[in-house]
Parts: structure tokens; sequence; C-alpha cells
């Protein structure tokens, strides 16, 4: 288990100090836009009274992923963060230029490739640097929220990093849907946090640009199971129950063998077995349709929503 000895310390970000048992908002400036808006990244600060872990709650690393940036809102509206110890350190937009711009990106780039960033560097790498030394700085550990693509959703789930233990332990307590070991990618905020020696757990749960109530509800649960389990909020605090985790070892995309009208024929997160029927790919004018069946017995993770495809566009996430 995360046998690190917690203190309780009195947070200090860009000269504000939250002190034991102190709350407080504070606005981390960025840049301007071309018209003279200054434009801040909220920042909310719950420092408990006792020893307990510092958390980073994440949304909106990419602005157009509202699910994340809903999940952390209404837990602030729900008083979730009602700290007794440890601290959370709670970010619900990071990205607020590509979320006033409906995109995944900062600028034309992804902030989720500029880590860890620099003082000089486009917009995206500034926020990267400033981000990993006023607030990950201050961190046990961190839950950073995400979607799938556009129309592409993904089921609820939990990836880690696979030799970080702590992360694997971090992922059996929020206990997602589905979990699992996912690479590094080059440049990401976990990749950077990795380096740190600060475990990242990515939660991951619909599409952009579109809120999904279930996948909502299997954030804000999972993020209140790791509160509850480090003591740090109520233990009065009711967290429906539910089964177990269930742990991928493999994954595989399906893709379309033709080009056509989709339709989806299973939901989301459903357990499917080999050759059972996934969705129909149809002829655009015509009548021919190829069915689309499971290559093996798995869990549906992920499912494309869009109704045109193209030859080798990814239709299913399986894992198994
Ligand atoms: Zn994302």
């Amino acid at each position: 288990m995360f046998t690190k000895n917690f203190k309780n310390e009195v947070v200090e970000i860009r000269g504000h100090k939250i002190g034991l048992g102190e709350n407080k908002l504070i606005k981390i400036p960025v840049d301007r836009l071309p018209t003279g808006t200054l434009i801040e990244i909220p920042v909310y600060i719950f420092n408990g009274k006792e020893a307990g872990p510092t958390i980073l709650l994440q949304g909106g690393l990419h602005g157009d992923e509202v699910n994340s940036i809903e999940m952390i809102r209404r837990m602030l509206i729900d008083k979730s963060y009602k700290i007794n110890r440890g601290c959370v350190i709670v970010v619900p937009l990071l990205n607020v230029f590509g979320f006033l711009n409906l995109s995944r990106d900062m600028h034309g780039k992804d902030v989720n490739r500029s880590f860890p960033g620099s003082k000089k560097g486009s917009l995206a790498r500034r926020v990267a640097y400033y981000h990993m030394r006023d607030l990950v700085g201050n961190i046990d550990f961190g839950i950073d929220f995400h979607t799938g693509g556009e129309q592409r959703s993904n089921f609820s789930q939990i990836r880690y990093t696979a030799t970080d233990v702590r992360a694997q332990e971090l992922a059996e307590i929020f206990n997602a849907p589905y979990m699992f070991a996912s690479s590094l990618i080059p440049n990401s905020f976990r990749n950077e946090c990795y380096n740190n020696n600060i475990p990242i757990l990515v939660f991951e749960g619909g599409e952009s640009l579109r809120l999904d109530e279930d996948s909502i509800e299997k954030g804000i649960n999972g993020t209140l199971n790791i509160l509850k389990h480090f003591k740090m909020i109520s233990d009065k605090i009711i967290i429906p129950v539910m089964g177990k985790s269930i742990l991928i070892k493999k994954r595989k995309w399906i893709r379309a063998d033709i080009a056509g009208l989709f339709s989806i024929k299973i939901k989301n997160g459903n357990k499917v077995s080999k050759g059972e029927l996934l969705g129909n790919i149809m002829d655009t004018y015509g009548e021919t349709k190829l069915e689309v069946l499971a290559p093996k017995n798995g869990y549906i993770i992920a499912v494309n929503n869009f109704p045109i495809v193209n030859m080798g566009d990814a239709l299913f996430h399986i894992g198994s």
C-alpha cells in the first residue's frame, strides 16, 4: 500500500498560502486574448487540518472533454471536498483556450504532448511548465480526467502506468468499471509526473463535447472512493457500491473492413462473446450489409458513434 508518511503542511502556490483547515480559490494568470481579456486558470485548494495525501484533481487538460470539467464542477457544488485530512488541489479546467475554441488543443498545440514544458515556448508548453512547477510540485498523486475523442466514446475506465505499483493500487481503490495499464505517451502529463515519481491515474469516460451522465457518475464515485480510502472525507458519505473493477490485459481496436453507414448493435461497456453481432456497415446506396462480429470474448470499452465510416476506421475497442 501507499506507505508514505503524509504530512499536513501549509500549501503555497504562487505566493498564496493556504493554511491547515483553509480553503481558497486562486486564479493563475496565463495570457491575454488579442482583445486584451485576461485568461486565468482557477484553482481551488482545500487543505485539511490533519495529515494526509495532497491530491490533484484535474479536468479539461483537453479543452473539449467536457465530462471531465462537469465531474469536478459537480463535486464542487456537492461540497465533496470537505476535507478533514490531507489536501485536494482542484483544477476544473486547465485548458481554458481549448474550452473557448471547442478544441482539445491550446492554440493548435496539445498541452498533453507539451510536458515538461518551458518558460519561453508555445503557450501550451508555458502552461505545462508552470503547471508542473506551481501545482504538481505540491502533490503526492493525481487524477487526470479525460474523455474519448469526437464521437468516440470510452466506457468509464482508469488507465495507469504498468511499472507504477502505487498507481495500480490507486486504480483498484478508484474502482472504475474497467482498469488497465497503458503505455506512457512521450511528453504527456502522466509521463512527466512519472519522471517525477508522482503516480497519476487517467480517468476516461464518454466522448468530447458531449455530457454523459453515466461517465460523470463513475468519475465522481471513483474520486470519492479515493478520498474516503485515505480518510480525507467523512466516512458517512455514501458511495454506490459497484462490482470490482475489471482488469483488462489485452486491448484491440476492431476496424471497418468496408466504408459505409455504420450502426451499432450493442451497448458500450457490454461483455460480448466471440462471433456476437456488434454492428453493421451498410453500403450507402445499396443493400450490401457487412456484419461486424466480436473477434473474441471480451468487453467493449469504447465505441465509435460516428455513422459514416471509411475503410480502416476504428469501430469498437475490445478488451479481454
Ligand atoms: Zn483527453
